[in-house]
């Protein structure tokens, strides 16, 4: 992690804000964005890093240092390996909607993420214009689960620009990172709540000297009233990077209540003798479908 071997006076401070081919785009305290390559000793890096570095013209620089991380994301990367994706995050947003059909599994995993992580987490119910209301079809029925387990849920209707100024609340001074699956409002929210998405976009890309900025990599964006959101394009933004068996129990919060009364310590909850986890199932204590989707996310970690 941080070096202190070179105290050099010309060193500013600044934050990752994306990563554009091997060249990284640094902000510096005023806002300003420059072009940087890192220096080749230095460990990878992440969107929200906050560094140390040098200025070589108007535009371009080189970092010397990543400070230290109060937090960090990761992602799977090859060989069972895994690569940084996002650093000093304060909070996930984990978005779901009906239209595409909320995906709870991944749901689920994000919030496995969060738990282990020791990162807080806020579920977003966007689209709630297409809430089927004859069929009774509620935010708090959908999501009956993660409301009885204490999670914050808030809602938006983003193409509505309904909702946002509790979201904003949530995201005041904060740094956030956007995730969803493909298709639930992630890019409509990121632009109602950032009516200058264009400008920050445009000196991003400017910057970046590539013309136009792609969105294939994460990208950092700061909101008027202070705050940053990091918008994280893919679903699999951070997988089940660095979770073992028992950090998938422990990231299921109502598996972990029970799983301590279980007659074997290392006890996976599967079809262990006097297990306490599927006890609570039977008693109707521990939602049923919770359970289904923890074993589902134990394949998962087996392949
Ligand atoms: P992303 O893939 O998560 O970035 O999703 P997008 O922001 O691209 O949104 C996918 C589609 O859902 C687009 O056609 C949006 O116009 C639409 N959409 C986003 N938010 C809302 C909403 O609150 N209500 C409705 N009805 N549609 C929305
Ligand atoms: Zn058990």
């Amino acid at each position: 992690m941080a070096t202190q071997n070179t105290i050099n006076s010309n060193l500013l401070k600044g934050r990752i804000i994306a990563h554009v081919g091997k060249a990284l785009l640094i902000e510096d305290d005023s806002g300003e964005v420059f072009r940087c390559h890192k220096r080749s000793k230095l460990e990878a890096s992440a969107v929200g890093d906050f560094v140390l570095w040098e200025k070589i013209d108007d535009s371009t620089g080189r970092v010397e240092e990543i400070s230290e991380r109060r937090s960090l994301l990761s992602r799977p990367a090859k060989n069972g390996s895994t690569r940084p994706a996002a650093a000093n995050i304060d909070q996930i947003i984990a978005i779901v909607a009906t239209q595409p059909r909320s995906d709870l599994l991944l749901l689920d995993q994000y919030l496995v993420i969060s738990e282990n992580q020791h990162i807080p987490v806020v579920i977003l119910m966007n689209k709630t214009d297409l809430l089927d209301s004859d069929k009774g079809e509620t935010t708090a029925t959908i999501l009956a689960d993660y409301l009885a387990l204490g999670y914050p849920i808030i809602e938006t209707s983003a193409k509505d620009h309904l909702g946002l100024q509790p979201l904003l609340d949530i995201l005041h001074d904060k740094t956030s990172i956007l995730v969803g699956q493909s298709g639930v409002g992630k890019s409509t929210i990121t632009n109602a709540l950032l009516p200058d998405l264009n400008l920050q976009t445009k000196e991003v890309s400017q910057r970046s000297g590539l013309g136009r900025h792609t969105t294939t990599s994460s990208t950092l964006y700061k909101l008027s009233d202070g705050g940053e959101i990091i918008d994280s394009p893919g679903v699999n933004i951070f997988g089940l990077a660095n979770i073992s068996e028992p950090d998938l129990a422990y990231g299921y919060i109502d598996i972990r209540r029970f799983a301590e009364q279980c007659r074997f310590a290392n006890c996976k909850h599967i079809n262990e003798p006097k297990c306490a986890v599927k006890d609570a199932i039977e008693s109707g204590e521990l939602a049923r479908d919770r359970y289904l989707r923890y074993l589902k996310l134990l394949d998962k970690l087996a392949i």
